[in-house]
């Protein structure tokens, strides 16, 4: 198979309104219908005019024609105690919800809408705002304007049709279940792979400016002899196992550095060496899923490549950076031929990019439909808690900070995914470290969620695997 560099779509005419109400609908209703068991298929919603079970007001009026990438600013309304943001909300005097006899109800804004804006990405694909990575800032997001970054809004919309279902069908709807015990909630445990030999240049230097020439020598021979901090994949894997979680590691493909100079991997995986201790992660129960290196969020092939070097075959796929393009990206995971990835979440924030909590099928601007592969959203990753760029939590504040998001996952039955490079399960890191990696790993473990990596995610979405 080849497969060439893809092309953000242009101003060409299948582009033009991709998502008509009809497409929308079917698209929130797909995920809708994944995260709760039972909604029977013959229940209709839908607008007004198609006088269906549930009726949805009809408040989008043209926003979806054009190709701006805010709508309207929402009006905040309370539901089950939590003040959540509605989009396409045109009469807030009405109640959001209201049951009417004769098992019909009726939602006074415009949900399906507010779901489809929310989940599709539509704001990051029609805003031209890219970082220095090229990434879509958390700055100019809707979650950081209105602030609602750690609420998964669209679960709460999810939450409200459902009580409407119930009205309808006098059953209830339960939010799916996890794992063989029929866990409330699901952890995904991962870990980006860049560097497994360079701990001791970090260290080395400090031993030489302290004048410690002995300990600079001691870090060398270490190294030479491969026991360098940072080359610590089978102490990750058991501290995870430790919990019962399985570890999920992404490895990088690709050893030189990018055009611009920033690096990729340290490591080259294909020398044999690596290769047998890959294969030896695998056979203890790891998954293996590949890194895109730099610029692979926009080069199918080149991903396709890096994919291969791998010993065992990858489902997944995470991008160095969380590099993503939304007008590009994926069309290159579906193209690499790949069944999840775990890319989109904020680097600057923990919480929910998409304002959901459970993994879904991106939708496809250029074809107005959801993609085949799936996306289980990046919850938190360790550098975004402690950084120069981003928050600078102290060690006793991550877990006041996390809770709240994590409390919102457990109540919709989601998935947490945690990212924790193993760069940062060396003991001298005590900001970002093993310890604070214990302390998540201890809450979760005491809340009841199921350990889960990728394949038991595909599983439970249904998504089939691609064969490449
Ligand atoms: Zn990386």
């Amino acid at each position: 198979m080849t497969l060439g560099n893809l092309h953000a779509p242009s101003g060409s005419t299948e582009f033009h309104a991709p998502a008509p109400p009809a497409v929308r609908l079917a698209y929130v209703l797909r995920h809708f219908r994944l995260a709760y068991a039972a909604v029977p298929e013959e229940l209709s919603v839908g607008y007004p005019e198609t006088h269906p079970h549930l009726e949805i007001a009809d408040a989008a009026s043209g926003f979806f024609q054009a190709k701006a990438p805010y709508p309207p600013a929402p009006n905040w309304r309370e539901w089950q105690g939590q003040q959540i943001p509605v989009f396409f909300d045109l009469t807030p005097e009405k109640p959001l919800l209201e049951l009417l006899p004769s098992n019909r109800a009726r939602i006074h804004a415009d949900l399906i809408s507010a779901a489809f804006y929310l989940l599709s990405g539509w704001q990051e694909y029609f805003s031209a705002e890219r970082d220095q990575h090229g990434r879509f800032p958390y700055a100019a997001s809707v979650q950081q304007r209105y602030g609602f970054v750690a609420v998964p809004v669209v679960n709460y919309y999810f939450d409200i049709l459902r009580t409407a279902v119930e009205h309808i069908t006098g059953q209830q709807a339960l939010a799916r279940r996890w794992g063989a015990n029929a866990a409330p909630f699901a952890a995904f445990i991962t870990h980006d792979i860049d560097n497994c030999q360079s701990a001791w240049k970090s260290e080395g230097k400090a031993a030489l400016r302290g004048g410690q020439i002995a300990r600079f020598g001691r870090l060398l021979v270490r190294r030479l002899q491969g026991r360098d901090a940072w080359n610590n994949l089978e102490e990750v894997q058991a501290e995870t196992g430790r919990w019962g979680a399985k570890s999920t590691f992404f490895f990088l493909g690709n050893p030189r550095r990018a055009a611009n100079g920033t690096r990729n991997a340290d490591y080259d995986l294909t020398k044999p060496r690596f290769q047998q201790r890959i294969r030896n992660l695998a056979s203890a129960g790891a998954e293996v899923a590949t890194h895109g290196s730099l610029g692979t969020a926009q080069n199918a092939s080149q991903l396709q490549q890096e994919k291969a070097k791998l010993p065992v075959a990858a489902l997944g796929a995470r991008f160095h950076y969380l590099s993503w393009e939304p007008r590009q990206t994926p069309q290159v995971v579906a193209a690499a031929g790949l069944a999840y990835d775990s890319t989109l979440g904020f680097a600057e924030h923990f919480g929910f990019r998409n304002s959901y909590c459970l993994p879904f099928h991106p939708f496809d601007f250029e074809y107005g439909k959801a993609f085949d592969f799936l996306e289980i959203p990046l919850n938190v990753m360790d550098t975004t808690l402690h950084h120069p760029n981003y928050l600078q939590l102290a060690p006793d504040e991550i877990g006041p900070a996390l809770r709240p998001m994590f409390e919102q996952i457990e109540r919709f039955g989601g998935v947490c995914t945690v990212l924790w490079h193993n760069e940062n399960f060396a003991p001298q890191n005590q900001k970002n470290g093993p310890r604070q990696f214990h302390e998540l790993l201890h809450y979760l473990h005491g809340r009841g969620a199921a350990f889960v990596n990728g394949t038991d995610i595909l599983n439970w979405s249904g998504t089939t695997t691609p064969k490449s």
